[in-house]
């Protein structure tokens, strides 16, 4: 492995950017494949012991593996400005992520072109994984990233055992694998976990590196893509170029991909001249058509008892709710928080206290992200516009009716001393709005700035630029009903076949 940039080659087959998610599934295949790989990637080696520890994860957020990206003041959100960060280390987002590993509904990837509906995309999922409960028609048995599911322990939290009764006495189905055939109802989650630790897209794929053909530059920022006579010909470095032979892979995730096209003159054409960029390629939808899961933090209990803390990252039970037909897919999620889990606008809890938070499965919003300036280290303007379509508001309403209804169950008698928050008084639709604004928060799911069809084909190139692919979450047609790691490493396993392919 490559310690100094001194000990790079002249060249390479494929310079891939960004060592996260997808980045480290991209240079394992190609590397076992025999292709020389250069994997560029800013942050360091998975030093902090918190990114190991899964219920440790929340300590990751602000710390010096995050961007510590923000976006732009939200006017959804009565003008807030909501964090957004975003894994700066080997493993990327999947480094300091919250482990959950979720498919989600079929349904969701009929908005995605032909070639990554979810028929096309299941030999990927399974390829990918070693499931906990063994390989079958739906999951993978000898794949790379370990997936653990909490039905398969002993010691889950007690209070996700009162979640799973509250659910079940209001008429949702138990399901005993939510990646499987069965996707929504009450179920235990599922996370990327291995013998107790993280098993992250780099611990899963980058192990065998040494006997690959991949050499791996951390702590290095790519600059930009050089481009000559249309064709992407390598990455720039702060003080040099290097070159990739075959084709550069753009693997910086849905913020930085997009941030680096722009700076190098793929985007919109009057963005890019109001920045004196030269245009490359005019493609207007760069950086246009994010979607990011919304959450409420959160229908919050004052508990009678000690919460025991979970050994998992805290939320060991969830429930996926659609609107009508239990199959169809999910419009809610409900997730159990064995952790006083609120933003400090909505107020402080007291000790102990649980938290049920409701997620907005199918945001109707989209946003957008501009560069702010030329300078390549400078942060992306991120909008996604939360709210900005009002239908998410009063599903957000809708919500938290649903995780109100489920706390207020006789099965979690034994914990619950009284609701906190919203607090009982506020019961209007009104009310619930307003506490909304206070409350929403970031699923931390961003997707959709380099869409497949807009930006990039249906193999991933970007259009009008030879030699150029971006494979990350920022290629994603629509947001999965669930969370996005687990369809943004099929998605990359897919294109892994496809590059190889030629
Ligand atoms: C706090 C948090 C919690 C989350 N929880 C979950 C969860 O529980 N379950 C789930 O499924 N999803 C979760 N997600 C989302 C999920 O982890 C990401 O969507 C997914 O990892 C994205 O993968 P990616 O390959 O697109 O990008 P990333 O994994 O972010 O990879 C991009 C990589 O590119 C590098 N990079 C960027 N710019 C440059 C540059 N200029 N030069 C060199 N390298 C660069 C970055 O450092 C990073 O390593 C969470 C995300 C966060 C931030």
């Amino acid at each position: 492995m490559l310690e100094s940039k001194q000990q790079l080659r002249a060249s390479y087959d494929y310079v891939i950017v960004g060592a996260g998610s997808a980045g480290c599934v991209l240079a394992h295949r190609l590397g076992v494949a025999g292709r020389r790989v250069l994997l560029v990637e800013a942050g360091g080696q998975a030093t902090l012991p918190a990114i190991a520890d899964p219920p440790e994860w929340p300590k990751l957020q602000g710390s010096d593996v995050d961007w510590r990206y923000v976006t732009t003041p939200q006017p959804g959100l009565g003008g807030r400005i909501i964090r957004c960060p975003r894994g700066k280390v080997l493993g990327g987002s999947s480094a300091i992520n919250a482990l959950a590993y979720q498919r989600g509904h079929p349904a969701a990837y009929d908005r995605w072109p032909e070639g990554w509906r979810f028929k096309d995309l299941l030999p990927y999922f399974k390829r990918a994984e070693t499931f906990s409960g063994g390989g079958n028609a739906w999951r993978g048995g000898d794949g790379p990233l370990h997936v653990l599911s909490l039905a398969d322990v002993a010691d889950r939290t007690p209070l996700a055992s009162a979640f799973v009764t509250a659910s079940q006495d209001l008429g949702y189905r138990m399901t005993s694998d939510v990646g499987g055939e069965v996707t929504t109802g009450v179920g235990w989650n599922q996370l990327s976990i291995k013998a107790g630790r993280r098993d992250d897209a780099a611990t899963a794929y980058l192990g065998s590196v040494e006997n690959a053909a991949i050499d791996l530059l951390m702590n290095t920022q790519a600059a930009g893509l050089a481009i000559e006579g249309g064709r992407c010909i390598g990455v720039r470095l702060a003080e040099r170029m290097v070159r990739a032979d075959a084709e550069v892979l753009l693997c910086a995730g849905a913020i930085d991909s997009p941030r680096l096209l722009m700076l190098s003159g793929i985007g919109p054409a009057d963005h890019l001249r109001s920045l004196a960029i030269p245009v490359v390629s005019d493609l207007p939808d760069v950086g246009r058509h994010i979607e990011d899961h919304l959450l409420v933090a959160g229908v919050a209990y004052a508990a009678k008892r000690e919460v025991p803390r979970s050994h998992y990252n805290h939320c060991d039970a969830l429930l996926y709710v659609p609107r009508t037909d239990p199959d169809e897919s999910p419009e809610h999620l409900v997730m159990c928080l064995s952790l006083p889990f609120v933003l400090p606008g909505v107020g402080q809890l007291p000790a102990p206290a649980y938290v049920l938070v409701p997620c907005l499965m199918r945001p109707r919003s989209r946003g957008s992200l501009k560069l702010a300036s030329a300078d390549p280290l400078a942060p992306a303007l991120i909008d996604p516009s939360y709210l900005s379509d009002p239908a998410d508001l009063d599903l957000l309403v809708e919500g938290i009716s649903i995780a109100r209804d489920i706390g207020a169950g006789s099965a979690f008698a034994d914990w619950r001393a009284r609701e906190v928050f919203p607090g009982p008084e506020s019961t209007s639709p009104a009310e619930l709005r307003k506490f909304v604004l206070r409350a929403a928060d970031s699923f931390h799911h961003p997707v959709g700035t380099c869409r497949i069809g807009d930006v990039v084909d249906t193999a991933l190139r970007v259009k009008g630029v030879a030699g150029l692919r971006v494979i990350d979450a920022s290629v994603f047609t629509g947001i999965p009903q669930a969370m996005i790691n687990a369809a943004t490493i099929a998605v990359a396993e897919r294109a892994s076949d496809l590059v190889l392919a030629g």
